[in-house]
């Protein structure tokens, strides 16, 4: 009976995101477990060899190898399209395998790449070094202004590249805007929604074609794994995306996939009391540093935008001391509770300083037009009561001369 070992997509699809995070995908092998099993299995056995033979030739319904397909990720993927509301998902080993199939499968010599200039730094890297390496052009703009797509949109542009919120500085993207200007002159879009994750933010539903992750931060959300994911319509995933996945093999674990699994069925209570904490952290320290990028705060200049497209402002924010990199330092080394790391959403609150971590492989002048200015700390605001995290920042605040 279908109900009990598989699913079907004309129901689940009109499930409540709710019981799509804690059922969608789901499917029981013979025991009829509650909780998806891991299958770690690299190979299937067949029951003969024309059944093998018609597998392979697509002709029978069923796994061949693990590479290409496995159960426990195959719950995983279902899981996250029905999040997104895109018809398909595939999940990959990491974010940035994720971002990189997402690029490379569809572009080509020739091709040119409008991309965000505020983004995590081996996305950058992906824009500004790999892509020009294979002859493929980008140009990289102010994202939070939709003209600067639209003027540096060409005959060639194939792809809008871009994240909102973005990591660290948190410019807001408007994803009407941008991905109106990108239908009309026929240009697909692909946004990094790893910030956001489907429980804030459904690209898909302003017009974006294709959505990635990294699965590492909300999805697990309790800084276990690493794991990535594209989302899309059935054809971008089959015809354009799985070509390249399938022979260069950036696959997920079984073992990693199920933990995402089981971090999906909570992501919409964390991210929502992780957002809630992260309003009373910043309302704290908007009173406490010079500078604070946070679109969640009313006097965040995206504010508005922020609130049009995402349902709560998410747990990460940004924030700066004008002590430079000496009083940056000083801070997260002041700290007590909150940890020094460069992860992000996990369940404990943890604090970077980007320009000498996840930003340091970006050339300097490239940070500072970026936004990533040596006093810029980025903060994720953990499932810990937030008035002992304001308090460990008031301490830590007061020690670093603030
Ligand atoms: C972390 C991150 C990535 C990379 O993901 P990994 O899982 O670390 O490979 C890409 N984009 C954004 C916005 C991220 O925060």
């Amino acid at each position: 009976m279908k109900r009990r070992t598989g699913q079907d997509r004309s129901i689940t699809r009109h499930w409540k995101p709710a019981t799509q995070a804690v059922r969608g995908g789901t499917m029981r092998s013979e025991f009829g477990e509650t909780s998806e099993a891991i299958f770690l299995t690299s190979g299937y056995a067949y029951d003969c060899a024309g059944d093998a033979a018609a597998r392979f030739a697509g002709e029978q319904e069923g796994m061949t190898y693990s590479r290409l397909q496995n159960p426990t990720v195959a719950m995983l993927e279902e899981r996250i399209a029905l999040l997104e509301g895109a018809e398909a998902c595939r999940t990959m080993a990491t974010g940035m395998a994720a971002m990189t199939a997402a690029l490379l499968c569809q572009l080509q010599q020739g091709d040119h790449v409008v991309a965000g200039r505020a983004a995590f730094g081996s996305c950058r890297w992906l824009t500004d070094t790999l892509l020009p390496k294979f002859g493929i052009e980008t140009t990289i703009i102010d994202a939070r202004d939709p003209q600067q797509f639209e003027d540096a949109a060409k005959a060639n542009t194939k792809l809008f590249f871009f994240e909102t919120p973005a990591n660290p500085t948190m410019d807001v993207v408007d994803l009407e805007a941008v991905c109106g200007i990108a239908r009309a002159r026929g240009i697909r879009t692909l946004v990094d929604n790893a910030f956001a994750t489907p429980a804030l933010q459904r690209p898909l539903d302003f017009g974006a074609d294709i959505v990635a992750y990294s699965a590492t931060k909300m999805m697990d959300g309790q800084g276990r794994v690493l794991a990535g994911a594209v989302t899309g319509s059935e054809d971008f995933i089959t015809n354009t995306l799985l070509p390249f996945t399938r022979n260069t093999g950036p696959t997920l674990s079984a073992f990693n996939a199920w933990v995402v699994l089981k971090g999906l069925e909570t992501l919409d209570l964390r991210i929502t009391r992780q957002s809630e904490n992260a309003l009373k952290v910043g309302r704290f320290l908007e009173g406490r540093v010079p500078r604070i990028n946070f679109p969640g705060l009313p006097s965040h200049k995206q504010h508005n935008l922020a609130m049009r497209q995402m349902v709560a402002a998410g747990p990460i924010f940004s924030f700066e001391v004008d002590g430079g990199r000496t009083q940056a330092h000083a801070l997260l080394d002041a700290l007590e509770l909150v940890d020094i790391s460069n992860n992000i959403g996990d369940s404990r609150s943890l604090m970077t300083h980007p320009s000498s971590t996840t930003h340091s492989g970006v050339a300097e002048e490239k940070r500072i037009e970026m936004g990533v200015t040596e006093g810029m700390l980025r903060l994720n605001v953990g499932l810990e009561d937030p008035e002992d995290v304001i308090a460990d920042l008031d301490q830590a605040l007061g020690r670093a001369g603030l």
